[in-house]
């Protein structure tokens, strides 16, 4: 068994048993749906957090960016921090582009300008640091 499905089936157990609770709503968008157990660290099986199907794939996807970045920059290829189009960071988001581009302007997300485009970038940290400031306000 691999240890992610290892990890599950402790859960599932642990579950079962009344050792774990599943609470009712969502920890990042607390909306009341359907949860499902995602671990920061697969070595600590029964530390969790429930999350609504949407807010578990949006973790991923983010998740599944910063590590391709880290792979091509473990090969060389690229040595600079991946930068995201707007466009590709509403996609992530679930937002419009002009969503991103109001947080930008506000500083609620930091950008970096590109020349001579003049068009926006976000780096892959500071992305995943936007969304886990916003865990609790949706
Ligand atoms: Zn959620
Ligand atoms: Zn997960």
């Amino acid at each position: 068994m691999t240890r992610t499905l290892a990890a599950h089936d402790r859960v599932a157990k642990a579950v079962a048993k009344g050792k774990l609770t599943v609470p009712e709503r969502c920890e990042k968008c607390n909306k009341k749906r359907f949860l499902e157990a995602h671990h920061e660290d697969y070595t600590k099986p029964l530390e969790v957090q429930w999350l609504c199907q949407s807010c578990h794939r949006k973790t991923h996807t983010v998740r599944k960016a910063v590590r391709d970045t880290m792979s091509t920059r473990r090969t060389g290829r690229g040595r600079r921090m991946k930068l995201l189009s707007t466009n590709r960071v509403a996609e992530i988001l679930e937002v419009s582009p002009r969503t991103v581009a109001k947080w930008i302007r506000d500083g609620e997300l930091k950008g970096v300008k590109m020349y001579p485009s003049k068009n926006w970038r976000v780096e892959e940290a500071e992305l995943e640091r936007f969304i886990a400031s916003r865990r609790v306000s949706p």
